[in-house]
């Protein structure tokens, strides 16, 4: 079943990441500052190494691959909700290498920064708060009440 709910917009934030750093920490760390727990992130650049993930619907866990090598961020898309009560970024990647061979998948701790600029828009609304889902095995938003 299909569930939304609506947000309105509320500011928008754009910067850039240093060199260095890793991309979902770092993210994740500008929406805390920001006390952003709703919203939308894209970003682009360049990585010096990547880890993505690719969830194993089987097995229900997540494979992990490295790429230990510069790639460009064609693009970047996540958004932020709430997670343990915290804010928290769920974001996949597309990667290009130098013989412009994609590469991505689900933005994992260990992707480091070498250039990266991104846009984070900020939303008002109800929490959308990330809880186990006994179908999938992911911590996806739990359900919103059917209007009346
Ligand atoms: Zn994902």
């Amino acid at each position: 079943m299909t569930t939304s709910k609506p947000v309105t917009f509320r500011q928008i934030f754009m910067g850039r990441l240093a060199c260095g750093c890793d991309l979902l920490d770092e993210l994740t760390r500008e929406c805390a500052a920001r006390n952003v727990t709703l919203g939308r992130i894209e970003a682009l650049g360049a990585v010096q190494k990547a880890r993505v993930g690719f969830y194993n619907q089987q097995s229900r866990t997540y494979q992990h691959v490295s790429l230990d090598r510069p790639m460009e961020i064609a693009n970047l898309v996540g958004n932020v909700s709430l997670k343990d009560g915290k804010p928290f970024v769920h974001a996949h990647v597309t990667l290009v290498d130098e013989q412009g061979q994609c590469h991505g998948g689900h933005l994992a701790p260990g992707t480091i920064v070498f250039a990266c600029e991104f846009v984070l828009e900020a939303f008002d609304g109800p929490a959308f708060e990330r809880k186990p889902d006994a179908e999938t095995g992911l911590p996806l938003w739990s359900a919103a009440k059917k209007p009346d």
